[in-house]
């Protein structure tokens, strides 16, 4: 069976450096917020091209706190409508909805699977106060004409770059895009920790100042407490992992795109439309390989009896979830035909030479 990730074999690859790790934070007596921590946040912001990095307890964590950051600094309040893609994963929804904010889902288009940017003015009313972006499966959304539109009504822009370590758009890195962009450490991800992690990237200081605050109880004094804020920080051995493997991010992000060039050059099948990098991004980071086909689930059945694994990103849609009744009705027909036709391929920077040919060959003969 090719599996669809490997997550031993990928971080095998660090394990006398990660083991190294471990020994120095066992020996700091220091597990939480100390030096590792640190120079990680700092190694991360000099990656990302913010001021300011900010680690805390996941990616969902990251999109909740600054959704919250911006209510405390009075940019957002209570039932201000965010927009926000409608095919996306349902954290960053979650992240508007926790906050007492209001999700306008928008469409995608077809050549990235972003929000499509020339849907958004539609939409924008008096209560509209900022879009947050995903840049999903691996490729920055529209962020050159989601600024101009940004700007015109003024409005925020956050970022959910959990699947796009390392995109670039027009020059600049997934991240460095917007307002304030949030970040995943899940161990699936591009850049993946051995556990949960996440953080918050920005160049604004007030912005850093109040998550500084919220991801500590709301204190940046010892015992004086200036928000309602949650316990959520990145731990100091993540950060430790975090940096070993941050090394070698741009390498690994190399690797999966040899993989997908191979893919995109000999999958060849009328039955099957292939990802596309979208003319407005100078990359992708392949964070998952999404084909799709009418007879998806019959496809997904054929590669399996042929023992390769593959996981469908994602099978229902947000606005359809049961934890979002209020939004079950909405007609988003762009959004359901990606939902029923998706297909992810495994891509990972352990798949073998042999393996990539075996998965093209066979989807091939589908
Ligand atoms: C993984 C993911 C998140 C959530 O990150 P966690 O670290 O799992 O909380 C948010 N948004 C998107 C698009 C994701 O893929």
């Amino acid at each position: 069976m090719i599996s669809f990730l490997d997550l031993k074999s990928i971080n095998r690859l660090y394990e006398s450096s990660l083991k190294k790790s471990f020994q120095e934070v066992l020996d700091s007596g220091w597990y939480i917020m100390g030096e590792k921590l640190q120079e990680f946040e700092k190694e991360f912001a000099s990656f990302v091209g913010t001021k300011y990095c900010i680690g805390v307890g996941s990616g969902l964590d990251a999109l909740k706190i600054i959704f919250k950051a911006y209510k405390e600094l009075s940019l957002l309040k209570d039932f201000d409508q965010v927009l926000v893609p409608a095919n996306t994963y349902i954290a960053s929804i979650i992240s508007i909805v926790e906050n007492n904010l209001t999700p306008i889902f928008i469409e995608p288009e077809f050549d990235s699977y972003n929000i499509d940017p020339n849907k958004i003015e539609d939409k924008i009313t008096n209560k509209t106060k900022a879009i947050l972006a995903v840049h999903l499966y691996g490729q920055c959304a529209n962020m050159k004409k989601i600024n101009t539109i940004a700007k015109k009504y003024n409005l925020l822009v956050i970022e959910d770059v959990a699947q796009a370590h390392g995109a670039l758009h027009d020059n600049k890195l997934a991240g460095s895009l917007s307002n304030a962009s949030a970040f995943s450490f899940y161990p699936g991800k591009n850049l993946g920790a051995l556990g949960d992690g996440g953080a918050v990237c920005s160049s604004d200081e007030s912005l850093k100042e109040t998550i500084l605050a919220l991801r500590n109880y709301g204190s940046k004094k010892k015992y004086e407490n200036i928000y309602i804020g949650y316990n959520s920080r990145l731990d100091e051995l993540q950060a430790a992992f975090l940096l070993v493997k941050l090394k070698k991010l741009k390498e690994i992000n190399q690797k999966r795109d040899d993989i997908a060039k191979r893919y995109l050059n000999s999958i060849k099948n009328p039955k099957i439309t292939l990802p596309k990098i979208a003319s407005f991004n100078d990359n992708h980071v392949w964070h998952l390989f999404v084909i799709r086909s009418k007879d998806r689930d019959n496809l997904q059945k054929y590669l399996s009896k042929n023992k390769i694994q593959t996981q469908i990103h994602y099978p229902i849609a947000p606005h359809k979830q049961k934890a979002l009744k209020k939004y079950n009705s909405l007609d988003l027909p762009l959004t359901k035909k990606l939902h029923d036709e998706v297909l992810s391929l495994p891509l990972h920077e352990c798949l073998k030479d042999s393996e990539v040919e075996y998965i093209i060959k066979t989807v091939n003969g589908f």
